[in-house]
């Protein structure tokens, strides 16, 4: 059976990946794991040119199927935003995920509630030298001024499920990972997994 990587040094997707995909049973590493090194440059114009691109590169660079995700927050009131430009969101460089939350709330203080929003995630599957497949998997929600709880990460603690009243922050990972958008992507990519490595 091959190993599958997982091409993204974002530790929070890390964690949820690893959890995502093991009952897949499939032998999973991580960049730092195989000491690679690699930051690919998100200059693509949609989530799927950005997922594309960290799988193949991270797929040339180990020479093993890679698993990119490239994802957003999108809130109606700002037309989609921050969207594909989620982790850059602040003008100041330097800026962490508590700056980027507090950014939004400001950006939306002004626009009435409530402010709906989702998460997205495409998710890229590069086999070495071969084919790239696209899945994809959305979550609904809206966004709230006060952050709340402190599991995840990025906007997790100002996404609220209204349905639940939690945000998404304030979940286990087991509960986040039956519910987000990399959750749903995921879902789409085990079958695709499986013909590969099993097939
Ligand atoms: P990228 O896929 O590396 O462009 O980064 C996606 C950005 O979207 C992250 O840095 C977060 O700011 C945000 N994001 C994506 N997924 C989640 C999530 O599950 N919770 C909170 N924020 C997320």
């Amino acid at each position: 059976m091959h190993k599958l990587l997982i091409a993204t040094n974002n530790k929070g997707k890390v964690k949820e990946l690893q959890d995502l995909l093991k009952e897949t049973g499939i032998e999973l590493v991580t960049p730092a794991g195989i000491n690679i090194d690699l930051e690919v440059e998100e200059d693509g114009k949609t989530y799927k040119e950005n997922a594309a691109k960290k799988a193949i590169a991270f797929a040339r660079a180990s020479k093993l199927i890679s698993l990119a995700d490239d994802s957003g927050l999108e809130v109606d009131a700002l037309n989609g935003a921050p969207g594909l430009y989620s982790a850059r969101y602040h003008p100041k460089p330097g800026a962490n995920d508590a700056d980027r939350r507090a950014y939004l709330i400001e950006n939306l203080m002004d626009k009435p509630r409530p402010w709906t929003a989702h998460f997205h995630a495409t998710i890229a599957i590069a086999i070495p030298e071969q084919d790239v497949h696209i899945v994809e998997g959305n979550c609904f929600g809206e966004i709230i001024p006060q952050e709340r709880g402190t599991g995840g990460f990025g906007y997790d603690p100002i996404f609220l499920f209204p349905e639940l009243n939690r945000t998404m922050a304030e979940l286990e990972m087991e509960e986040k990972n039956r519910i987000s958008h990399r959750a749903k992507a995921v879902m789409n990519a085990i079958p695709i997994l499986k013909k590969i490595h099993l097939g």
